[in-house]
């Protein structure tokens, strides 16, 4: 139940900031900060405490520091230093102008690119993400405002979100919503010149329904958010921005009218003229309806007239390498909720409407789907990898009769990461020493890369490494007493959480959703032989899972049970841990600080996956089956495979061959590799590794490359 009352300010400072830490507001209302050297510690440091009760949202964080503390910062003069300095930087970064010119394409300010995605995964504070699509979406924003691409985010302001995972002491999962309060996020609504909040209005099941909207900045892009929860609203529609992913097929479908024919309002609102529409997943292809209807209204021709105007518009990515994948709806349910009005005004039939959606136009008994949707109504499909590329083309060619597989007009460009938010600082201050200041400007230049890379000695390189192993135990064990305290676990498991983990042990993170096809029990095949490797006394293996279940998926869930159950086995407890509730911060501590990252997707069902990437850009090592961007990524010596590359036998067989891979693997070469000491005491064939695959995948796997690759080749 929503109450009627208007959302309150839960925490509004009452004094001022002092004076000379006023640049830090500045920096709070900009999510810049979350990716600058140093950015995310001048906050922390003014209260470690609130600033991880407030899950690093500065806002909340100026809001609650006490006056005492406040005062004490303001008269600590390397501590002002520092805020001046991040201050200024950030101050030159907002000054650049925003232009992309490349040939004839220009993309401006007043013509940006409008992107259009479900969710957005900026940052830890801002909770509008499930997962890896949100987190890329984040990304590519960054990106874009870091190379000066005129873009504009467009998203929905979920009020609870996705859901928060607790497991219980039997290690099944339980969820449970967090309340977002947008007064209390450094998110700012949008007004009319005359003060009143800006709304639109969408026309959703024969009610109008009105949303608010927010603005999130993220470096030089703003971010809007439509948002329905407000009092003017019938209860059922204030629900519609409830949760991300977590309603019933006429709540997501609702949600999709919302984002992408509310969205298209709203730009026309701000007076935004986009040069093009990116339809990042199929989530938000109803704006092409809109953009079409628009034409139809205003320049009196006819649908088919105006769809090719609107596909000059409007490009789709496509993240699902499965048929079950793609959004499909009833087509009573979508005429149901866009209601005879809308298709008067696209001046279609309800047949004519519901053919849009089909792959086979005329066949009734098809649901409607929006993947179909998106690629008839878009002038460019593509897929995020290139084998993704090559699978799209195969499930998607029955769109294009008789065309052979080869010409399907489907094209790809493999997802990256955002180096500046995922690198540590301390990579990041070896890359600063030996590439320069300017090292995130040079992320694409692969000579750059080689020459300084080569350079870092390698015994900087692996104290940076052992230090970060070090935090990583340390959080570990912090998120482990938590846990278990809350829990309310026995006095002595509480306590074992103080030594659980061993910073020089070989230590391997498995972090992702909790998936059929991420095969999380392969892992589990051979329990003895596993037990084996965690319990060598000399040369051991520690792992690290995290990874959240889909609430309906049972199977999945009692996966994760079996895992979690680990937690009471003395024999592993001390070097296996799950870790609750994977989200963005324990992404970061993971991904900055493991020695392997393993990954065992069933082929070829990753579309791409980021986080491995996530990894390399640290210097740790992918040990993972060769598909999505690993398939392009690895080159016999960046890191390991496994699994053979064929996908003959039945799903049993390609389990088992892929499971005694991954222990062999493990067993004769991950393992002996960074257990082999040199004179020095080093792992030098190891950290010869760590260099390779940082030189060969850094320049390539960031989504500096990513975004200028659709600016170029897409937009
Ligand atoms: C990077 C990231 C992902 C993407 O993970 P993949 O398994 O590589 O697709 C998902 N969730 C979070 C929190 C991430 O940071």
């Amino acid at each position: 139940m929503i109450e009627t009352t208007e959302i309150e300010q839960r925490v509004a400072r009452t004094d001022a900031l002092p004076a000379p830490l006023k640049p830090l507001e500045r920096l709070a209302w900009n999510y810049w900060w979350s990716w600058a050297a140093d950015g995310a510690s001048i906050f922390r440091d003014l209260d470690s405490e609130i600033w991880e009760e407030c899950e690093h949202n500065p806002r909340e964080l100026l809001a609650k520091t006490s006056a005492y503390r406040l005062a004490e910062a303001a008269t600590d003069p390397v501590y002002l230093e520092r805020v001046s300095r991040v201050d200024q930087i950030f101050q030159s970064y907002m000054a650049l102008s925003p232009h992309w010119q490349h040939q004839d394409k220009t993309i401006t300010p007043e013509h940006p690119v409008a992107y259009f995605c479900a969710e957005f995964g900026v940052h830890t504070s801002l909770p509008l993400y499930s997962g890896g699509l949100g987190i890329l979406a984040g990304d590519h924003l960054k990106s874009a405002s870091d190379l000066g691409l005129p873009l504009v985010g467009i998203g929905l302001l979920y009020r609870y979100g996705y859901f928060r995972q607790r497991l219980r002491n039997d290690g099944w999962q339980e969820e449970h919503y967090g309340e977002t309060y947008p007064n209390d996020l450094p998110i700012h609504l949008l007004k009319n010149a005359d003060g009143s909040p800006l709304r639109i209005e969408v026309l959703i099941r024969e009610r109008n329904v009105l949303a608010q909207v927010w603005r999130a900045d993220v470096g030089r892009v703003p971010l809007y958010l439509l948002d329905t929860n407000i009092p003017e609203n019938v209860e059922t529609d204030r629900w519609v921005t409830g949760h991300l992913y977590g309603g019933d097929r006429e709540t997501r479908i609702v949600q999709e009218m919302l984002l992408g024919i509310g969205g298209v309002r709203l730009l026309r609102k701000l007076g935004i003229a986009p040069s093009v529409f990116h339809l990042n997943e199929g989530h938000s292809a109803f704006l092409t309806l809109e953009l079409a209807r628009e034409m139809v209204q205003t320049e009196q021709q006819p649908f088919s007239g105006a769809i090719d105007k609107v596909r000059q518009q409007c490009v789709f990515t496509t993240h699902t390498p499965v048929a079950a994948g793609n959004d499909e709806f009833d087509a009573s349910l979508v005429t149901r909720v866009f209601g005879p009005a809308y298709l008067k005004e696209l001046g279609l039939t309800e047949e004519e409407f519901l053919s849009l959606g089909r792959v086979e136009p005329d066949n009734k008994t098809e649901r409607y789907g929006l993947t179909p949707l998106a690629i008839r109504m878009c002038r460019s499909t593509n897929g995020v990898s290139q084998k993704h590329g090559e699978v799209s083309r195969a499930l998607w060619q029955k769109l294009w009769p008789g065309k052979p597989l080869a010409e399907v007009p489907i094209t790809y460009v493999t997802n990256g990461v955002h180096a500046p938010t995922w690198i540590s600082p301390l990579l990041r201050y070896l890359l600063e020493k030996y590439v320069g200041q300017d090292w995130d400007t040079k992320l694409r230049d692969e000579s750059v890369w080689a020459e300084a890379v080569a350079r870092i000695p390698d015994a900087e390189l692996w104290a940076a490494h052992v230090r970060l192993k070090e935090r990583l135990v340390a959080f570990i064990r912090h998120r482990s007493l938590q846990s278990r305290i809350t829990a309310g676990d026995s006095p002595d498991y509480i306590e074992a959480a103080k030594t659980m983990f061993d910073p020089a042990a070989l230590t391997i993170g498995f972090a992702r959703r909790v998936a059929g096809y991420k095969r999380w029990n392969l892992i589990l095949t051979d329990r003895e032989r596993l037990l084996k490797l965690i319990n060598n006394e000399e040369r051991p293996v520690q792992f690290v899972f995290a990874g959240k279940a889909h609430p309906q998926d049972e199977g999945s869930k009692s996966v994760l049970q079996q895992l979690a159950q680990w937690k009471y086995d003395p024999a592993v407890r001390q070097r296996a841990v799950f870790l609750e509730d994977y989200d963005q911060e324990i992404a970061r501590q993971l991904v900055q600080s493991v020695d392997v990252w393993l990954n065992v997707p069933r082929r070829p069902q990753e579309a791409s996956g980021t986080s491995g990437e996530k990894v390399a850009i640290n210097g740790g090592l992918n040990f993972s089956i060769l598909d999505g961007w690993w398939l392009e990524g690895y080159d016999g010596a960046n890191g390991f495979a496994i699994g053979n590359g064929t996908n003959d036998g039945t799903v049993a067989e390609i389990d088992a061959c892929d499971a005694e891979s991954l222990y062999r693997t493990l067993e004769a070469g991950v393992v002996p590799l960074f257990y082999h000491r040199d004179g020095d005491g080093l792992p030098h064939n190891w950290i010869a590794m760590m260099k390779r695959s940082i030189q060969s995948l850094a320049p390539k796997y960031n989504s500096d490359r990513m975004v200028e690759d659709y600016a170029r080749k897409i937009y």
